[in-house]
């Protein structure tokens, strides 16, 4: 059957937990990891110039960074749009289950009828 383990195995890719993590870029005005580039261009061969706004104190920032930050950034933004996918599913899934428990409550109480669903 089933056994219980006190520590579960970690694959070598998974990301460090994000307690642990440090943010790829911080809001320079409240220290804030949802900061987030809203307009970029290259700056050179070796550079990005980016615009960037934080959704924690609003504050409207641009940065210069280089390729390899600009990477690490890419894959970061890459991991919070799987993180609010997933938390969007997780949501979603959880309306409509309220909306089956209403709506079978509603059909208990007789206060749904065919003619309700007639055009
Ligand atoms: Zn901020």
């Amino acid at each position: 059957m089933f056994r219980l383990s006190r520590s579960r195995p970690r694959r070598r890719w998974a990301p460090a937990p994000a307690s642990r993590r440090k943010p790829v870029l911080a809001c320079p005005a409240c220290g804030s990891d949802r900061i987030c580039p809203i307009d970029w261009a290259t700056a050179g061969d070796d550079h990005w110039w980016l615009l960037m706004h934080c959704g924690e104190c609003l504050a409207w920032v641009q940065a210069t960074v280089g390729n390899e930050q600009a990477a690490a950034l890419d894959v970061e933004l890459d991991r919070q749009q799987a993180e609010i996918r997933d938390d969007l599913a997780t949501l979603e899934a959880e309306r409509m289950a309220a909306d089956v428990e209403a709506f079978t409550t509603a059909l208990e109480l007789d206060l749904v009828y065919a003619d309700d669903f007639a055009r």
